[in-house]
């Protein structure tokens, strides 16, 4: 069984115009959509399935800022005070609870890796240290015996995936805003050089602006505006347990098995280093964006070819926007998931802590996740398209700071001041040779 997403109601009527429209019902999208109903402005969201389909429902749920790329900082520390109060904001549960996380360092190359990162995140004050076995033993009892280290921040916490997005959609409702859900958007319409409208597989909705927040389809949607952004997809899959008991609430990651606790007392596990990279024709177009990324990444990628070549290849083309789009033909994102990895990994858990011996597995799947270059997301306006917003390209780890990049992307909308210095994320920086890449050691 797949992810089981709480789920939204669909509306019932089609709006003819609006402020905003955005793309795309995932973490990013509800979160932005949120921002903008709460600060009065007309919204409609337009998901081409249902709410949280895709990545944001297949994630682990974890919020951490520890091993957090530097450039992201700023937008956890303020993700993280959104997510404390994110139940009372949306009057209902999205599951967080600060339980601290634990990264395991296996080598001495893995502590020397943990200290740089401490140095980059020394300016931030973040609560984040190394600590040693007996420390360990007490979060993670039993992992004291294999691990010697690890990076542990007791404020970093964890959040239901597949509740916090639909939570997230329903407030943004309460707020004002349209949530249409089987409702693909096919591309734009432009007046003047500017955004002037959305085209759905419903009708068009005038807008001044619209958000892509698409998460694996932005890189196209883009490209039939003529935007290049360089995006690939990884596979990465998880299972999720029924409630056990004397299992760790600490959330706790090694190369061989990564592991949650949820809400109802279950547990989501995966390999912590099995991820596919499916061969597809985009990954020759962008060779030579990803080459840094793919040497730093090679150890924990294992490159594939399957299914997914013909039919990206096949449906490349840019489609008339009265025609049936590739959006409306995969309505959810489903990838199969990896079992081999999945059983390596819980044989792994099994065999170091006891308490999961006996896990009943309930649910498994796989989700795509959309990578950049440089591992770090586009959260910007675009210079040749007045109007337009992209928030994509979170490589993995969008979801602990889904809410506060919700929040940025609806300030570059309004053009209120900016939650953070949104420089990182500009969309230019794959054009204007600034040759982006990933900061080795997070
Ligand atoms: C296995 C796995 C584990 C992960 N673990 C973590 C974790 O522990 N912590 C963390 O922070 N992050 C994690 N991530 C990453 C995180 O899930 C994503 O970064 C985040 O969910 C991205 O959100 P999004 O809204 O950009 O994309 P998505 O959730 O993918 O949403 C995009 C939505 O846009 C819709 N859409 C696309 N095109 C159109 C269109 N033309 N018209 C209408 N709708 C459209 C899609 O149907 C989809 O629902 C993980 C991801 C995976 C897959």
């Amino acid at each position: 069984m797949g992810p089981q997403v709480d789920p939204v109601a669909p509306e019932t009527g089609f709006p003819s115009k609006a402020d905003v429209v955005v793309v795309g019902g995932g973490i990013i999208g509800t979160s932005t959509a949120l921002a903008l109903a709460t600060s009065g402005h007309s919204v409609v969201l337009c998901e081409k399935g249902h709410i949280a389909g895709e990545q944001s429902s297949r994630n682990w749920g974890w919020v951490r800022k520890a091993r957090r790329d530097p450039r992201e900082i700023p937008l956890i520390v303020e993700s993280l005070r959104m997510w404390e109060r994110m139940n009372e904001t949306v009057d209902a549960e999205t599951g967080f609870r600060t339980t601290g996380i634990l990264f395991a360092a296996e080598t001495q190359a893995d502590i020397a890796r943990y200290e740089t990162w401490l140095e980059h995140a020394r300016p931030y004050q973040i609560d984040a240290r190394l600590i040693a076995a007996d420390e360990i033993d007490k979060l993670v009892p039993g992992a004291g015996r294999t691990y010697k280290a690890a990076l542990y921040c007791p404020s970093d916490g964890r959040a239901e995936p597949q509740k916090a997005a639909p939570a997230i959609a329903a407030a943004a409702r309460r707020a004002g805003a349209i949530i249409l859900t089987d409702c693909a958007v096919r591309g734009l319409e432009t007046t003047g050089g500017r955004v002037a409208a959305a085209v759905t597989e419903r009708g068009r909705i005038a807008c001044q602006s619209i958000v892509v927040a698409g998460g694996a389809w932005s890189r196209r949607f883009l490209s039939d505006l003529g935007l290049r952004l360089p995006q690939l997809k990884v596979r990465a899959s998880v299972m999720r347990t029924a409630p056990l008991e004397g299992a760790p609430t600490t959330a706790f990651w090694s190369s061989e098995v990564g592991f949650r606790k949820c809400l109802d007392g279950g547990y989501t596990i995966a390999d912590g280093h099995a991820n596919i990279a499916p061969i597809v024709p985009d990954s020759f177009r962008f060779f030579g964006d990803f080459l840094p990324a793919l040497r730093m990444e090679w150890s924990s990628l294992q490159l594939r070819l399957d299914a997914r070549f013909l039919q990206e290849w096949r449906e490349a083309r840019p489609v008339p926007l009265d025609q049936v789009s590739p959006y409306e033909k995969t309505r959810v994102l489903d990838p199969p998931p990896d079992r081999p990895s999945l059983r390596r990994a819980l044989a792994n858990l099994s065999r170091r802590f006891p308490a999961f011996a006996g896990a009943k597995m309930v649910q498994e799947w796989a989700g795509l996740i959309d990578v950049t270059p440089d591992a770090v997301p586009v959260i910007s306006t675009v210079e040749s398209l007045p109007g337009l917003v992209v928030a994509t390209g979170f490589s993995g780890h969008g979801f602990g700071i889904g809410p506060a990049a919700g929040r940025l992307a609806a300030d570059l909308v309004t053009g209120a001041t900016p939650i953070v210095d949104p420089a990182a994320f500009r969309f230019q920086r794959f054009a204007d040779g600034s040759r982006p890449r990933p900061i080795a050691g997070m």
